[in-house]
């Protein structure tokens, strides 16, 4: 076949060929990992920098594949997300969350608020709510020990359904946070109207924080922001010394990020809590 020929000859290219069925192998065995227990939640503290102590963690979820190894949710989650397979996913990140958090909780440690992050796709289902229901029923968790990390792209459309969703969530008593803030697509009068808990500042702002006047004012000005709309925040991707002094300086409420700890498997993030017991 021809290099750069018609459109007819690029569908046959041997290159595309070997890209799809690599995605089509990687569909067939997402679509398996789940009933083969593949999937695994990794946990990275949340740490709340008024008083030094862990608030809670982000669940994460980690693929591990038989043969393929650890693959990262960078990976597989945009094809879990076009294929839907990220609903029962994602409900299976939920429960799996509440219940190691309820268990915690039975073994004396001081209260965690897990976090779960939620896509789109998954929040839009009709019976999401009921979703969240069970998986606290389920596991005995008290709702304000769990916490949803939705997106700003959530609210690009249906605001009725949204509004209606927030507001039974609500009442529920789970907390709502907003994930990669600043790199959606919305605006600003959603944070009022959604009445959220938290505002996760992106971690592209934080990279250089230190270093471009920008994301130092952009930061500073969503932390003042936060403060005044009585909604936490909570900075994402803190790697070093410096950037954690900025944003103590700034009076951010709490971080995240490799300069405290990296995801962990479930074990090794109790080994740290009971270490700070
Ligand atoms: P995210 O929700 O923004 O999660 C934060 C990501 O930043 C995680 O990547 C985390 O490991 C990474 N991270 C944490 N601290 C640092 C740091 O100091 N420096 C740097 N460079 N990175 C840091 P991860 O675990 O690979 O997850 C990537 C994305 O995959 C997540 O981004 C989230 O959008 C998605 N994801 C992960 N688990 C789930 C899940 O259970 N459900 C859904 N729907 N999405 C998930
Ligand atoms: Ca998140
Ligand atoms: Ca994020
Ligand atoms: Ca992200």
């Amino acid at each position: 076949s021809k290099e750069k020929g018609g459109n007819s000859y690029n569908y046959y290219h041997p290159d595309m060929n070997k890209r799809s069925l690599h995605r089509l192998n990687m569909e067939i065995n997402l679509r398996k990992a789940l009933e083969r227990g593949e999937f695994r939640v990794f946990y990275q503290p949340i740490v709340n920098l008024k008083n030094g102590t862990v608030f809670g963690m982000e669940s994460l979820v980690r693929w591990i594949h038989p043969e393929w190894g650890m693959i990262s949710p960078g990976e597989f989650i945009p094809l879990a997300e076009e294929t839907g397979l990220i609903v029962p996913i994602g409900n299976w990140v939920l429960k799996q969350a509440c219940v190691q958090n309820k268990e915690w909780q039975r073994q004396g440690y001081a209260p965690l608020v897990v976090s779960v992050n939620i896509s789109a796709i998954q929040f839009h289902q009709l019976n999401f709510v009921q979703i969240v229901m069970d998986a606290l029923d389920e596991s005995g968790l008290s709702p304000d020990l769990l916490c949803l990390e939705i997106t700003e792209n959530i609210a690009m459309n249906n605001v009725p359904y949204i509004l209606d969703t927030m507001q039974k969530l609500k009442l529920l008593g789970v907390r709502i946070s907003i994930d990669d803030f600043g790199t959606g697509y919305s605006s600003l009068s959603y944070l009022k109207r959604f009445r959220v808990h938290t505002l996760k500042i992106d971690q592209s702002f934080i990279r250089d924080v230190t270093s471009d006047e920008d994301n130092a004012a952009i930061v500073t000005a969503l932390i003042a922001m936060s403060h005044r709309l009585k909604i936490k925040s909570l900075a994402e991707g803190v790697e070093t010394q410096d950037q954690l002094e900025f944003l103590i300086s700034q009076g951010c409420d709490e971080i995240q990020g490799y300069v405290f700890s990296k995801p962990m498997p479930a074990s090794e993030f109790e080994y740290m809590i009971k270490e700070n017991k």
